[in-house]
């Protein structure tokens, strides 16, 4: 029989969601009263959207779809994507600044992440921010990267401890030489938006170490601050240093539609001078067929003036739930970060451990929500709260987190 690639027996972080779906199960069967309207558990645990699409970006997904059954209108594979809505990301979010063969459309952030650790290898060595987003961990061990950390579980990936004592940004002299590196801004999980001086000072140290950045930008419509950067090619000389991937799930509710993409600039090089971007056209064209061409029609929907303003209110929409959860958190004295330029907030509870946190959570205020721990060592003693829900179980669970 064939055997089982053993990479797989190796990803721990995959068990968090799942852990936390069964305690839920269990609290709920222990407890029949949470049967009843007014004492539900509610989440704000997850990253999924809740809200309808609004009215524009809908249009468009309908008419996409009504398009394909015309015969002037029906289209097949696109590989890369549209050209016209390659030609209106790099306009809306890059000045204009890529050509259309260095945006590559994608079923999603997620999905290319997964993908673009194909052009690595596993001699490469990652490392991620301390706490992150699970996928950049277990992708990295589902393709044997990382090399040296063979029976130590997770020995090669060098975690960056983002704290508050470090502003939740890492030490860049920790950075090591030829890796890769995940930085998520603003971060899921500790909702944190790196500065441009921040970011100004990633790309130096990863351009003298020949680090390459993989840039996750997935909720950089959620800042708010002017000052703050909403992509890495605002700074200077990242084009020869970082590939960026975003998605139009968390700003437009495309989380089921599925759409997002990747630019990967003319200029950067591996350490052998070979082309990134050529080998990015390769892989994608050899195991991608590309995305879903009605998907396609709702993001040129979601860049028309009127879909920016609809992902606007959508956003504007959740950050009104953060500011609430938050506010809620402060008003018992306990210290965030997160949640004005991002959808998370993140909730220090100094020298807990972040499973009990949980626990009391749910036990006192039948709320659910995410232990920091599941996103790496520095996140023992926090709790990540998402501001994906409805307005009205949104308000209820803060209202109740009082009883802490
Ligand atoms: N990147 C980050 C940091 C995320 O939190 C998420 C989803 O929660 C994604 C990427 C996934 O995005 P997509 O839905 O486009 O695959």
């Amino acid at each position: 029989m064939v055997t089982r690639n053993p990479c797989i027996a190796r990803i721990k972080a995959g068990y968090l969601f799942p852990e936390i779906a069964k305690r839920r199960r269990e609290y709920a069967a222990a407890h029949p009263e949470t049967a009843r309207p007014e004492a539900r558990i509610i989440s704000l645990g997850v990253g999924n959207t809740t809200e309808p699409l609004l009215p524009h970006i809908n249009a468009g997904l309908v008419e996409g779809a009504r398009r394909l059954g015309t015969a002037e209108g029906y289209s097949g594979y696109q590989d890369e994507g549209l050209p016209a809505l390659r030609e209106k990301i790099s306009r809306v979010f890059y000045r204009g600044g890529f050509g259309i063969d260095e945006i590559f459309i994608s079923d999603g952030a997620k999905c290319d992440i997964g993908r673009l650790q194909l052009l690595f290898g596993s001699g490469t060595a990652a490392a991620v921010q301390d706490p992150s987003y699970p996928v950049y961990v277990d992708g990295s061990v589902l393709i044997g990267a990382a090399g040296g950390w063979e029976g130590s579980g997770y020995g090669g990936i060098v975690y960056l401890p983002c704290t508050a004592e470090n502003g939740y940004f890492p030490d860049l002299s920790a950075l090591p030489a030829d890796s890769l590196f995940y930085f998520c801004s603003p971060n899921n999980p500790t909702g944190a938006a790196a500065g441009r001086d921040q970011l100004g000072a990633l790309v130096k140290a990863a351009r003298e170490k020949g680090v390459l950045i993989v840039y996750d930008a997935a909720y950089a419509e959620y800042i708010r601050d002017p000052a703050l950067p909403k992509s890495i090619y605002e700074i200077e000389g990242a084009r020869e240093c970082a590939v960026e991937v975003n998605s139009f799930s968390k700003p437009a509710g495309f989380t089921g539609v599925r759409l997002g993409w990747t630019v990967v600039p003319r200029e950067l090089r591996y350490g052998g001078g070979e082309s990134v971007n050529a080998d990015w056209a390769r892989v994608t064209g050899t195991i991608f067929n590309g995305a879903s061409n009605i998907a396609q029609a709702g993001a040129l929907a979601a860049l028309d003036d009127e879909g920016i303003k609809e992902m606007r209110t959508l956003c504007d929409f959740y950050l009104g739930n953060a500011a609430l959860i938050r506010k809620a958190l402060e008003n018992l004295g306990i210290s965030c970060v997160g949640g004005d330029n991002s959808p998370y907030i993140w909730a220090g509870f100094p020298g807990r451990d972040s499973w009990d946190v949980f626990n009391e959570i749910l036990e006192k205020c039948q709320v659910i929500t995410t232990p920091g721990a599941g996103f790496g060592p520095a996140g023992q003693s926090f709790i990540r709260f998402s501001a994906f829900g409805r307005r009205s179980d949104v308000g209820e669970a803060a209202g109740r987190l009082s009883r802490l």
